[in-house]
C-alpha cells in the first residue's frame, strides 16, 4: 500500500506540473535554432510573412513545399527567392527526430525509437491494416503517435509509465513523427491514433495544435474521423474535446469494469472514477454523435473474469460503443500475464451475448515489443551502451 500511495503522489505532482505548464505556455515556442516550422498554423505563418513584408501567396508556396512535396530544408524551396530562403533559415528550423532503432515485425508492423533534438526518446509505430503474412499489402496505414516523453499516469501494465513523465511534446514534435516515418518507410499514413507514449489529453493544447496541422487541407489533410485520441480517462479534458469543432474519434483505455479493479490497474481512476468516466463518454457522444471505442487489455486473473464481463456489458449497452479486447503483451519487468485463448473467448462471448459490439483485436508487432514504451525502456536501461544511429 505504501508503494501505491507513493506512486499516486508522484502522479498527482506530475499532473499538477503539466496543468501549470499548459496554463503558462506561450503561444509560440522558439529554440536557439529558430521557431520549428512544422509546429505553426497557417495563420501564424501568414502573420510572420506579413511582418517580413512578403505577399500572401508565399505562404501557400511554403505550405506546398512542407506538406505536399515534404522537403525538409528551406534551400530546397526553389520557387522562393534566395534572400527569403536565407531569411527563413535564420528565423525557423526543421528538427526532424533521429531514428535510433527501426524494427519490422513478421506482420509488417514497424516500430521506431526516435531521439528528439534534446536527446529524449519516444516511440512511434506504423501499423498496416491487414495482416501481411500472405504478402498482401494494405491501403490503410495507421501511425501510433506519442504525445509525451514518458507518462505520469502510471498504469500498472504499461512500460511508458515505468520511468515517469519527463515533458510534453511540442506540436511540431507530434507532426514530425509522421513526416519522419513516412520518409523512412515510404508509406503514406492515412490514419492516426494517439496511443503511443503519454496521455494526449494531458498535453491538450499542443496535441490539438498538431491535430489541426495534421487535419487541415493546407497541412497533411488527414480526415478528423481518421484521427483517434485515446485517453486513460481525463474527464474534464474529454468534455473539452467534445467542445472542439473537429469530429475526432475518442478511445478510452478502460481495462477494468469496476472501480476496485480499475483502481488497481490505473491510478487515474481514483481521481476520475468509472461513473465520472462513463458520464464523460455519454457527453462526448451526445455532442459528436459518434461511436466511442474502449480498449480493454485482458490480463490473466486481474480483469478477465466473467463477472468483469457482465459489469462491462451493463455499461456498454447504454452507449453506442465498441469494445476492443487486447490480450496483454508481456512487458519485461512486469509480472502480469496473458490469459489463455479460451478465457479470452469466454470474455468476448459474454459481452456479445449481451449485445455489445466487441472484438478481440488482431495483435500487431508482438514479436518486436510493439506495446508502447518497451523500446525506450530497454534503451534507457542500457544507458551505458552507446547509441548507434541507423539512419
Ligand atoms: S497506458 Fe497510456 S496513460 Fe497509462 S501509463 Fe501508459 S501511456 Fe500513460
Amino acid at each position: 500500500m505504501r508503494a501505491v500511495a507513493a506512486a499516486d503522489q508522484g502522479y498527482l505532482k506530475a499532473h499538477e506540473r503539466m496543468e501549470t505548464e499548459s496554463a503558462t505556455r506561450p503561444k509560440l515556442t522558439t529554440t536557439p535554432q529558430g521557431i520549428p516550422i512544422t509546429g505553426l498554423l497557417k495563420e501564424e505563418l501568414q502573420q510572420h510573412f506579413k511582418e517580413l513584408g512578403q505577399p500572401a501567396y508565399r505562404v501557400e508556396q511554403l505550405l506546398d513545399w512542407l506538406y505536399e512535396k515534404r522537403v525538409d530544408s528551406f534551400q530546397a524551396m526553389s520557387n522562393l527567392p534566395k534572400a527569403l530562403r536565407e531569411q527563413l533559415e535564420t528565423l525557423f528550423s526543421f528538427s526532424l527526430p533521429e531514428i535510433l532503432e527501426h524494427t519490422v515485425s513478421n506482420d509488417h508492423t514497424q516500430k521506431f525509437l526516435l531521439r528528439l533534438t534534446d536527446g529524449n526518446l519516444i516511440e512511434t509505430v506504423l501499423v498496416p491494416a491487414t495482416p501481411a503474412k500472405f504478402g498482401k499489402s494494405s491501403e490503410r496505414q495507421t501511425l501510433c503517435i506519442s504525445s509525451q516523453v514518458g507518462c505520469a499516469y502510471g498504469c500498472r501494465f504499461c512500460a511508458s509509465g515505468l520511468q515517469g513523465w519527463k515533458r510534453n511534446l511540442k506540436s511540431h514534435e507530434i507532426v514530425e513523427q509522421l513526416l519522419r516515418i513516412e520518409k523512412i518507410s515510404g508509406k503514406i499514413v492515412n490514419n492516426i491514433v494517439f496511443m503511443g507514449m503519454g496521455e494526449p489529453l494531458a498535453n491538450f493544447d499542443n496535441m490539438m495544435k498538431a491535430v489541426k496541422i495534421l487535419n487541415s487541407p493546407w497541412g497533411l489533410n488527414i480526415g478528423a474521423r481518421q484521427i483517434t485520441v485515446s485517453t486513460s480517462g481525463l474527464v474534464p479534458q474529454i468534455q473539452a474535446l467534445a467542445e472542439q469543432p473537429l469530429q475526432l474519434r475518442l478511445a478510452i483505455s478502460l481495462h477494468g469494469a469496476t472501480d476496485p479493479v480499475r483502481d488497481e490497474l490505473m491510478p487515474v481512476n481514483r481521481r476520475y472514477n468509472l461513473d465520472a468516466l462513463w458520464g464523460a463518454c455519454h457527453y462526448y457522444q451526445a455532442r459528436k454523435k459518434q461511436k466511442v471505442s474502449f480498449e480493454y487489455i485482458l490480463i490473466q486473473n486481474v480483469n478477465d473474469s466473467l463477472e468483469q464481463a457482465v459489469q462491462l456489458a451493463k455499461k456498454a449497452t447504454q452507449l453506442d460503443c465498441k469494445i476492443n479486447l487486447i490480450p496483454y503483451n508481456c512487458v519485461e519487468g512486469l509480472s502480469w500475464e496473458r490469459p489463455s485463448t479460451e478465457r479470452q473467448h469466454a470474455f468476448l462471448s459474454r459481452l456479445r451475448q449481451s449485445g455489445v459490439a466487441a472484438t478481440i483485436r488482431q495483435e500487431k508487432g508482438h514479436d518486436i515489443n510493439a506495446a508502447c514504451g518497451q523500446l525506450r525502456l530497454r534503451r534507457e536501461q542500457m544507458a551505458s551502451a552507446p547509441a548507434l544511429p541507423l539512419l
